[in-house]
């Protein structure tokens, strides 16, 4: 079955419920297991990670939910990095990229062509879902650019453009993680090894070398390149007016990344309003499946309304007002009074640039 995200908010607190930490556990490396299709809710803020892992072990052990919290760790790491460091994730992070010959797009990627099946196969599902397994995320990461030579940067938003969870944290750093500019090597996997997480078995390609192999090899499949051109249709938001029409003694902003109907830091009424940011979808355009996910999610929040525009008009008219917002590392520069965070582990004040050791941190309060 493909998977489907729906967008009402007592079907989102079901999937929730409906985790089983044990079966992911044993499962989730598997493109056919049971993986728990809640990033998109997280992506954009519907529910927080404590909470997820909270309704997760309102039945379930610690123990037994331990490679599920492990995993929501990997989020908040790739989150609290982007906090610190801001927009210099949108560059090589900590070692330049090696061996970049070409830049924009594998045609083998928009075609779904590249004759990996698994990698065709999981590039048609995103097209039709806006979904990808973590595997496949990590072998056509490593195709682009250990593979095939690609600079992360373009083939890094191309995927993200189509996903109904692309998140510039998670997806820019987990690209920066297989390309090896944010990680010691770069990552790479043969056909055997996707094989064994596949469902589908395929031999003689050329990726059934030796993993030592794979850098120097120059498939032909992904030679033609095709330069980066999408865009966001901002007409599709909908928007309902302007900042200037918007009245009220105080008000509740809200970002694609927020969009949480619990949220509520005034007491009495306030104006609602989803602000989408032109500058922010410029850079990192998004399709219009994903735009109409965002405005379904909102519909959530009653009376919210929608206006798209620049952070310098948002700023502007924000001056003198009552304005309040959620805490997220994409709205560092966004005015207002500004929730706490909600972090799984809210102790560790330093995050170190290296998953394995801000985990270890954190196994620190696990069990408290
Ligand atoms: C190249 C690449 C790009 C990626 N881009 C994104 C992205 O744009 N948005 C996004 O949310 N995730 C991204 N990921 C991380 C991961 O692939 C997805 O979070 C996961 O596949 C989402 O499916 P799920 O909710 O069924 O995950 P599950 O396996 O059920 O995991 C539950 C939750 O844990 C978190 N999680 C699990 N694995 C990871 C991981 N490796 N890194 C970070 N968080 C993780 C996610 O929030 C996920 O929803 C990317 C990974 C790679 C390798």
């Amino acid at each position: 079955m493909p998977p489907s995200f729906p967008t009402e908010y007592q079907k989102i607190i079901e999937r929730l419920e409906s985790i089983n930490p044990v079966h992911y556990a044993r499962s989730r490396n598997n493109i056919d297991g049971a993986v728990t299709h809640i990033s998109p809710y997280l992506t954009h803020g519907v529910v927080s990670l404590p909470y997820v892992r909270d309704s997760v072990l309102k039945k379930y052990s610690v123990k037994e939910s331990y490679t599920f919290i492990f995993e929501l760790a990997w989020r908040e790491f790739f989150q609290r990095v982007y906090t610190e460091e801001q927009d210099r994730i949108f560059k090589d992070l900590k070692s330049p990229q090696t061996g970049v010959r070409r830049y924009g797009v594998p045609k083998a990627f928009v075609d779904a062509t590249t004759g990996i099946i698994a990698i065709d196969t999981a590039y048609a599902s995103l097209y039709t879902t806006g979904y990808m397994h973590n595997h496949a995320r990590m072998w056509q990461a490593m195709l682009a650019t250990n593979v095939g030579h690609y600079s992360w940067w373009d083939v890094s938003r191309y995927m993200f453009y189509y996903l109904v969870d692309g998140d510039k944290a998670s997806n820019t750093l987990s690209w920066q993680w297989v390309a090896g500019t944010f990680s010691s090597k770069q990552y790479v996997a043969n056909q055997e090894m996707i094989n064994k997480f596949s469902p589908v078995r395929q031999n003689n390609t050329y990726l059934d070398v030796d993993t030592s192999l794979l850098t120097v090899l120059d498939p032909k499949e992904l030679e033609e390149g095709v330069p980066f051109t999408l865009t966001t249709d901002f007409e599709l938001f909908k928007s309902t007016g302007t900042l200037d029409m918007l009245s009220g003694d105080s008000y509740m902003l809200y970002s694609i990344w927020t969009l949480d109907p619990t949220w509520n830091p005034v007491n009495t009424p306030a104006t609602k309003v989803l602000f989408i940011d032109r500058d922010e979808l410029t850079m990192f355009p998004v399709s219009p499946a994903r735009i109409a996910f965002i405005c379904a999610l909102s519909k959530n929040i009653p009376s919210i309304h929608i206006v798209v525009g620049t952070l310098d008009e948002l700023k502007e008219w924000s001056i003198g007002k009552s304005v309040y917002r959620k805490s997220h590392p994409a709205l560092e520069r966004w005015p207002g009074v500004v929730s706490s965070p909600e972090y799984l582990f809210p102790e560790i004040a330093h995050v170190p640039r290296g998953f394995m050791s801000y985990w270890k941190k954190c196994e620190a309060y696990l069990y408290l």
